[in-house]
């Protein structure tokens, strides 16, 4: 559906992981002005969180630090972050998006030199380490945060706590006043890269999430395993901080499941792989059982998959556990039947590590407008009709590793580049 009125040649990205950073650098670079939209304080999306990432277990702030740099170099990129999307109308060449910020309570005068955190004791659950550890409530976003500008957590606004910070900053950063804002940008095509949320371990009960602090999931896997984590990167139990040497990763918890998802996330068997890498760093005498249904390691991931196969101290046991309890022992037990050897199992350890899937982050009511559909689980489907303008890629569109996600988003940029050129001419 294009329409009347002036043509617009931006190219509006809502959300700034890993594929929305991509799909902005690449149709900037291609010529075109770019708004990219991050509803978070800094950009990097879920892979700011990994600790390190496959195939080759670098640190996320390798592939991320070349792509700020990237954004940061080119000035047809312009960056907005606490903002998100309240309404779209229009057309293919002619969007009027209705753009929402919220307060971060700190301007770009911000250095981030760290004295308002120091005027405050008050601490709010840190989001970053998803509340395992707690942050003062005015804090950077994490040490490698673009932009790196510090937040201060609504809680404490209209608090003699506030005060104290903003009396802090001498640079007069701190805008106690700051409202939420709602205004209008005109653009072309649109790409939605809005990623993913970890499905709630809360909803599959037999796994008694949130019974004992030993039974965790994937993504606070990952945080605990970096060093800016709860731990400084100690894979310890959480209930008592004594190494976490006995470990045991659930499969498909809550995934290929009607009652849950029912899709596979494509990257669960290889971030417990991973999360089974990490721990073998750590503890030369670490046990870790894997249990799974079937193993998918897709592409050249086999060959990491090979590598941990063949560590005699990764166990794979075929097998759906039917639950896991908190025993009288205190430790979490994982309890089935193993599907090859028929033995049930009732198997104490120190931590449990439940390999949840990725769900989309929900984008019903916001993408209403022709171009873009919802599957039956909520991913987003561009039409790929003449007239579209509107595109999705990363796990927005569905469960992808980042490798993917990136090749998704750069095919997205070069379709939304031919959508508003051919709006140009149209
Ligand atoms: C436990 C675990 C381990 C993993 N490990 C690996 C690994 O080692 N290697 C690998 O290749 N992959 C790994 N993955 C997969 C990887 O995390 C994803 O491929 C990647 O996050 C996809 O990036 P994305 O940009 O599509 O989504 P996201 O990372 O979710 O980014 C989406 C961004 O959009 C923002 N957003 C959402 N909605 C809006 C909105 N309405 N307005 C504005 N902004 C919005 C979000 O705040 C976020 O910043 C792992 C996944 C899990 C669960």
């Amino acid at each position: 559906m294009s329409n009347g009125g002036p043509r617009s040649q931006t190219i509006l990205v809502v959300g700034a992981g890993i594929a929305g950073i991509t799909a902005a650098v690449e149709a900037a670079e291609a010529g075109h002005d770019v708004v990219l939209l991050e509803q978070g304080p800094s950009l990097g999306g879920r892979v700011a969180q990994l600790n390190r990432y496959f195939p080759k277990l670098c640190h996320p702030s390798c592939g991320l630090e070349i792509n700020f740099q990237r954004i940061k170099k080119n000035s047809q990129i312009k960056v907005m972050t606490m903002a998100s999307v309240a309404g779209v109308e229009g057309g293919r060449g002619n969007y009027t998006v209705t753009v929402k910020t919220s307060p971060r309570y700190v301007n770009t005068r911000c250095t981030a030199c760290g004295d308002c955190a120091k005027a405050t004791s008050l601490e709010v659950p840190d989001p970053f380490n998803y509340g395992l550890s707690r942050v003062k409530a005015a804090y950077l976003p994490h040490e490698h945060a673009f932009p790196m500008r510090y937040v201060i957590a609504p809680e404490v606004i209209g608090t003699p706590e506030a005060d104290k910070i903003k009396a802090a900053c001498t640079y007069g950063a701190v805008d106690l006043n700051e409202s939420e804002q709602r205004f209008e940008i005109k653009a072309g095509a649109i790409i939605w890269a809005t990623g993913w949320k970890p499905y709630d371990a809360n909803r599959i009960t037999p796994y008694s999430y949130g019974l004992s602090p030993d039974i965790i999931t994937n993504v606070e896997m990952e945080r605990l395993a970096n060093h800016t984590g709860p731990t400084g990167g100690k894979l310890t139990r959480p209930s008592d901080g004594a190494p976490a040497k006995k470990v045991a990763m659930i499969q498909c918890a809550g995934s290929r499941d009607q009652n849950h998802l029912p899709y596979c996330s494509r990257i669960c068997c290889l971030g417990s792989m991973k999360h089974a890498a990490y721990l073998r760093e750590q503890y030369a005498d670490a046990e870790i059982d894997i249990y799974y249904i079937d193993i998918r390691a897709h592409d050249k991931l086999e060959a990491f998959y090979n590598r941990l196969r063949a560590d005699p101290q990764v166990h794979f046991i075929k097998s759906k556990p039917g639950h896991i309890v908190v025993g009288e022992d205190g430790r979490p037990h994982v309890c089935g039947e193993d599907t090859v050897t028929r033995e049930l199992y009732d198997r104490p350890y120190d931590l449990v590590v439940l390999a949840t899937g990725m769900e989309p982050n929900a984008a019903r009511g916001l993408a209403a407008p022709a171009g873009i559909e919802q599957d039956e689980y909520g991913f987003l489907l561009a039409h790929e009709g003449d007239d579209e303008g509107m595109f999705s890629c990363g796990v927005a569109a569905g469960p992808l590793d980042v490798s993917m996600s990136v090749q998704s988003a750069t095919a997205a940029a070069l379709k939304a580049v031919q959508a508003v050129r051919a709006g140009a001419r149209g």
